[in-house]
């Protein structure tokens, strides 16, 4: 990078901090959890708010915007109808749940960290990127592509807002999306859910439960079944509810469906406990042997459906919950899976593996975007990062799902780094005492401003 340029920006950074910092309090004192629509308000009152203050901040800093039906809406620079470039963030959040030490809607500050519900996900790098724009402005050179700064409302629950982006604007040349980790993430796997139906009846069991959602490992599950004796097992509650009728509950350790390693899944322990002890009937055992091979593989190997590409990790299959639904039992599938298998084919092995025993029911997933590092945009992006961090570090594939794979040619860019070491106080993002370092955050503006610039150089 050019001295002048490193020096002017960090010149802007230098005069602009107190107004970034002002402006991040600003957003993150608008409580933005989706609620019930209202008139005007189609994720409720608070991502709608929330979007009105961002756009005002935006129009402070001398720049144009446009609310596309209060779901999302952004900020630019430019020529407005042009071939652009966008980077895209949210400002709506997810609940503040338990355990805050200070109010969650006040951003707070302690030894260079921000506190506050949504300070790192995504209200913070949703300032940064209006000041991104604001130094573009001011360099007052013409641009070779507008941007555009977009602002989602609905990010946490559903994304309708990049939805209704879709429906009634061009998609960006290029995007990258500050809502994700440095240095750059190039692919995310397929995901899909799906259920496992029993096809025989309820016999013994009369109820099974465990978990809540298909993305998560169950942390606890439990069952009431008829028989005459069920032993004890260390780490379980086996107590006789009432004569001939036992309620059994397995303790696992959860943890998110895309990092299967490491969880125990309450449902698979209660499952091995019941075929050992031989609780069940032989109908209902063909059924748990069949679904326990989920737990028991969480590589899908065990399902025949196991993949690995070389440039994903290698597939990764939970179940996330276990019900009963009119008699029968429903086990459910979280598959996040690389490019060279599809929902086709695990849908096909699947139904050959379940017949006779289960009904297997998938949805239709999302398919997986893979780019490769190589690639003109990415270059640009990871160049600035590295000029600005001295990092070598790499891009990198994750298992989730975000903003990027909605639009046609996206990628996640910052602004969190994984693995550093944080002071006790710091919580993660969705957690309690959500918090970013500061400074972290305005280098990370130098580290968007230079993308920005580079990227204006390239030929689309
Ligand atoms: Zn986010």
């Amino acid at each position: 990078m050019n001295e002048t340029l490193s020096k002017q920006i960090d010149a802007f950074i230098e005069e602009n901090r107190e107004r970034i910092l002002w402006d991040m309090t600003r957003l993150v004192g608008v409580p933005s959890v989706e609620s019930a629509p209202e008139e005007d308000a189609p994720f409720g009152p608070g991502p709608r708010k929330a979007l009105d203050m961002a756009l005002t901040i935006a129009r402070e800093l001398d720049l144009e915007t446009e609310d596309l039906d209060h779901k999302i809406g952004y900020a630019y620079i430019g020529e407005k109808n042009a071939p652009y470039l966008a980077t895209i963030c949210h400002v709506d959040v997810v609940p503040v749940g338990e355990g805050w030490n200070s109010d969650p809607w006040t951003l707070t500050e302690r030894e260079g960290y921000l506190i506050g519900r949504g300070i790192v996900d995504d209200k913070g790098p949703a300032v940064i990127t209006l000041y991104a724009l604001k130094f573009l402005k001011e360099q007052g050179g013409a641009l070779r592509y507008p941007v555009r700064a977009i602002l989602g409302a609905n990010e946490e629950s559903g994304m309708e807002d990049v939805k209704h982006y879709n429906k009634v604007e061009q998609p960006p040349l290029f995007c990258f999306s500050p809502d994700a980790e440095f240095p750059l993430i190039n692919g995310e796997k397929g995901i899909v859910h799906g259920k496992m139906r029993s096809l025989c009846k309820m016999e013994k069991i009369i109820d099974i439960k465990g978990g809540a959602a298909y993305n998560a490992v169950p942390d606890k599950a439990e069952v009431w079944v008829q028989a005459a004796h069920a032993p004890g097992r260390e780490g379980m509650e086996v107590e006789e509810e009432r004569p001939g009728v036992w309620h059994i509950t397995a303790h696992g350790i959860g943890g998110h469906a895309a990092h299967p390693e490491g969880t125990v899944s309450a449902i698979g322990l209660l499952e091995d406990y019941l075929l050992e002890n031989n609780l069940v009937s032989e109908k209902e055992a063909e059924y748990l042997r069949f679904v326990v091979k989920v737990p028991h593989a969480p590589d899908g190997s065990l399902l025949g459906v196991e993949a690995d590409d070389g440039l994903f990790s290698p597939l990764t299959v939970v179940s996330g919950m276990i019900f009963t639904e009119e008699d029968h039992m429903v086990q459910t599938l979280d598959f996040r899976f690389p490019t060279n298998t599809s929902v086709e084919k695990i849908r096909g092995i699947l139904e050959k593996k379940a017949a006779g025993v289960a009904v297997i029911e998938l949805e239709d997933g999302k398919a997986p975007f893979y780019k490769d590092p190589n690639e003109k945009e990415l270059a640009a992006c990871m160049a600035a990062f590295r000029e600005v961090t001295g990092s070598k570090e790499k891009p990198f594939t994750i298992g989730g799902g975000t903003y990027a794979r909605s639009f046609p040619n996206a990628v996640g860019f910052g602004p969190e780094y994984i693995g550093r070491e944080r002071p006790d106080f710091v919580g993660p993002i969705h957690g309690a005492n959500e918090a970013g370092n500061f400074e972290e955050m305005l280098e990370s503006l130098k580290v968007y401003i230079l993308a920005l610039m580079n990227l204006e150089e390239l030929e689309f």
